[in-house]
């Protein structure tokens, strides 16, 4: 690990160096961070206050402070004598100095650095290149998906001198950023993958983001590429053809290429054939996916180019595996939680799955239960490792540790009491008592080999194979969507009714209580109340709050939406009885809707001078609701309703002692109305994957699936199901799947009305739907019993599904039944 004296780092990124303290004894930094959360060795980390439009690390720095954190990169006036023992570097820009620094070290190694960047595969050609390599050469890579401007200066950071290689991922969504990310990793080779559509609005061309992503290699001795893909080849000519740069070609179909790789299909697995240097070479791989052979084709290129080929990195090709990037949340056994992660294990990855069950326990009392394996850490010591590994568990409050694997077991002395080792994940098995894991958040970490999917198996609850999936990276994905079409100001409520419009409700507002949303609201009180048991502390808004539950909500600090006098009076007279004062309430004014709401101007200017009069309440935002937002019919309508808002809000907002926020904005309204929003909106089924404008194309959040139980072949003149509704006039096969109406799987879908996917098409339903079953005619198919069946996600659209049923997609959401196990994604 990098070692700087902060004054030689206040060198490096052209910085002033401040401190109330003496200058001459500022402290030696040995970690840097970006997130005041994840902070381990509070005296030898240099905190960046980086500055983002919804973000400002400076606002943490007093805390930070507190905790005892000494150094500081910013790039706002600080006064620094309130900091009396703390040093400061002062910067033009905070980013640019991480980067800076990154460059610094990464100066420093003369090694091979690979530097791999396109639209798809970087991460899995970064990571298979490690699985193939990592015995042959001491290998430091990116953690997971870390490309970004801050992601790589942080990999970059982690380079020393025990390592032999680096592999690092480059992306970019922006003109301008790749010549930056270029100066931090300048690689000595270099791959490009692929080019296709992603990212591509911020560039006007293909051809000009690819320039961009070429900027990457000006520094490399040579660049690794695909012969076939052409626009990348021809531009890679002009762009280096002329240089010294070795520009290395592979291919499938061209045998003057560099590497001419001879491809035979068969039915599970891949025979690749090549001549290199005179030898000839035959392998197989376990794929037959179009992605997964271009992306071993870059592995193999790199491989033979830079002279790592030997017989145990060929042997190592057959046991490529797909690569898991995502942690998974699921229930599991005895009340605990479970996050899965057994995609590698390193100290980078095993701090961000850290991060990962912070955020989802936070503010929650359960304890915290670490199962972990050996961990992949090339040149560290025993005792190194088990120092960084005490120092998280440390820093992310972990209750106690079980260690599988030789190597943690050989160092179990080094670890902190308590802790339980096993050599092996058939150890931990054979001795796995249920009664031991109770009421825990419980992480499981484990690098690929040690198929930490075996243990996952026995402590997850045991549901039926009915499933939703729901992606939380796509979810934070949307609304970064919706925040990007708001002024930086704008405060964002988000809709988590209903169960979060069905996909599930603490774990959900977890992650948003991550992300910083303003405002949560739920529909009743009880839904706030089970945020807040749960340890949720954003604000939480209860839209149809109910007289009997308004002494919980003062307690709960749920706020309520008053939509009358009377209802004023009634929570009025509870704040008295339990003796509050200043408590937000928000007012719901009528405009058009013609539910809930004040509609009479005198009504409301009464309320308006009671309520600060009074005391024991305040008017913390007037809101109204659009009936018609997401339709063009009506945008006469919707304007008029805007405008009936102003006028009743004025005076209401003019009579507080207080700044009243005003929100009337939902989903299709930010999208189609951006010019009212005034000081907050209220996003709701647009963070949940329905959006109304190609513009902003929401990501797909949930995916319902489930697994055939049986397939049969029905004769010609049988019927199928109840009532006899499928008739079979030729013989058929049909799938059982054991999803039925109980399940939210419309009763309306039935007889060929909806469709499901499996293996790449889409099937009829057959016959009716039964309460918990269905049937599936799959005439000609070659599936089986155990094939996963969607029934809802990337090919079968939530609103093709809500067409069918003759329905929206809010009541498909909603109506998906509690029995159905909701699994949490997070890549
Ligand atoms: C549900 C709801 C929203 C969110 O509407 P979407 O169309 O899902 O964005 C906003 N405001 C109120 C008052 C609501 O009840």
């Amino acid at each position: 690990m990098a070692v700087f004296g902060l004054k030689e780092i206040a060198g490096l990124v052209n910085g002033v160096l401040k401190s109330a303290a003496d200058l001459d004894s500022s402290p030696t930094i040995q970690s840097v961070s970006i997130d005041s959360r994840t902070i381990a060795d509070v005296h030898s980390c240099l905190f960046f206050a980086l500055k983002g439009v919804r973000h400002n690390g400076h606002q943490y720095i007093g805390d930070l402070y507190h905790k005892g954190v000494l150094s500081f990169v910013v790039c706002e006036p600080i006064e620094v004598h309130k900091y009396p023992l703390a040093y400061f570097v002062k910067v033009e820009d905070s980013l640019d100095a991480l980067q800076k620094l990154a460059a610094a070290v990464r100066a420093k190694y003369d090694y091979p650095v690979l530097a791999i960047t396109g639209s798809n595969g970087k991460t899995i050609v970064k990571e298979w290149l490690y699985d193939l390599l990592h015995e042959t050469v001491k290998i430091i890579r990116s953690p997971k998906s870390y490309n970004s401007q801050v992601g790589v200066p942080l990999s970059v950071w982690n380079m020393s001198d025990q390592f032999e290689l680096a592999i690092f991922e480059a992306g970019i969504s922006m003109p301008g950023e790749m010549e930056k990310l270029a100066e931090v990793i300048q690689p000595t080779v270099g791959i490009i993958t692929n080019l296709g559509e992603a990212h591509q609005e911020n560039f006007s061309s293909l051809s000009k983001k690819l320039d961009e992503k070429l900027k990457l290699f000006a520094s490399c001795d040579s660049l690794i590429y695909r012969k076939e893909q052409d626009l990348v080849t021809e531009q890679i000519g002009q762009t280096y053809g002329k240089g010294d740069k070795k520009l290395f070609a592979w291919s499938t179909s061209d045998e003057t290429a560099d590497l001419f790789l001879y491809m035979h299909p068969q039915a599970h697995s891949t025979r690749i054939q090549f001549n290199w240097n005179g030898r000839e070479y035959e392998l197989n791989v376990p794929f037959t996916d179009f992605a997964s052979l271009e992306n071993v084709g870059h592995c193999l290129a790199f491989i033979f180019s830079s002279g790592y080929a030997n017989d145990s990195v060929m042997a190592a090709f057959s046991q490529l595996q797909a690569v898991a990037m995502r942690l998974e949340l699921k229930q599991g056994i005895n009340n605990c939680l479970l996050i899965n992660d057994y995609y590698n294990s390193d100290i980078n990855s095993l701090t961000i799955a850290l991060q990962f069950l912070k955020s989802q326990s936070m503010n929650e009392k359960r304890p915290r239960c670490l199962i972990l394996s050996d961990i992949e850490q090339s040149g560290f010591s025993g005792s190194e490792l088990a120092q960084a590994v005490n120092r998280l568990l440390k820093v992310y409050e972990i209750d106690r540790l079980i260690g599988i694997g030789r190597r943690l077991y050989l160092n179990r002395e080094l670890f902190v009491a308590g802790a339980k080792f096993y050599q092996s994940t058939e150890e931990f098995l054979t001795n796995f008592r249920p009664a031991e894991f109770r009421n825990e958040h419980i992480l499981l970490k484990g690098a690929r080999d040690f198929r930490f999917e075996r243990i996952a198996s026995v402590l997850q609850q045991k549901y039926h194979q009915t499933q939703l999936e729901v992606n939380l990276n796509n979810l934070v994905e949307n609304l970064n969507r919706y925040r990007a079409r708001l002024n930086p100001e704008t405060k964002i409520t988000i809709m988590v009714k209903a169960f979060s419009y069905g996909s599930g409700t603490v774990e959900i507002a977890r992650a948003l209580e991550f992300q910083q949303v303003d405002y949560l609201a739920v529909a009743v009180a009880d839904e706030g109340i089970e945020l807040r048991q749960a340890g949720i502390s954003t604000p939480i808004m209860v839209m149809n709050p109910e007289e009997h539950s308004f002494e919980m909500m003062l307690e709960y600090r749920l706020e309520p939406n008053i939509y009358s006098t009377e209802v004023y009076e009634q929570f009025d007279r509870a704040a008295r009885r339990m003796a509050v004062s200043n408590f937000p309430i928000h007012l719901k004014l009528e405009t058009g809707m013609h539910r809930l709401g004040f509609s009479s101007a005198d009504e409301l200017e009464q309320i308006a001078l009671r309520v600060p009069r009074e005391g024991r309440l305040r008017i913390q935002s007037v809101f109204s609701h659009l009936a018609a937002s997401d339709s063009s019919d009506h945008d006469g309508f919707t304007k008029e309703q805007f405008l009936r808002f102003k006028k009743l809000s004025t005076p209401v907002v003019a009579n507080q002692p207080n700044k009243v926020i005003r929100h009337i904005l939902n989903s299709a309204g930010i999208e189609r109305f951006a010019d009212y929003q005034m000081e907050m909106v209220r996003l709701g089924i647009g963070l949940y994957g329905v959006s109304q404008s190609d513009a902003l194309q929401a990501e797909t959040v949930a995916r319902w699936t489930t697994v055939i139980s049986q397939v049969k072949t029905v004769a010609a003149g049988e019927t199928v199901g109840y009532g006899r509704k499928g008739k079979v006039t030729t013989p058929k096969q049909v799938a059982i799947i054991p999803v039925g109406y109980a399940d939210g799987y419309d009763r309306r879908l039935s007889n060929g009305a909806g469709k499901v996917w499996i293996a790449g098409r889409q099937y009829p339903i057959i016959g009716n739907i039964c309460m918990d079953m269905s049937m599936i005619d799959v005439t000609g198919a070659d599936v089986q019993a155990g094939e996963s069946v969607e029934l809802m996600g990337e090919h079968i659209r939530l609103t093709d599904l809500a067409d069918w049923m003759g329905t929206i997609p809010y009541e498909v959401l909603t109506g998906i039944s509690q029995r159905v196990r909701r699994v949490y994604i997070q890549e």
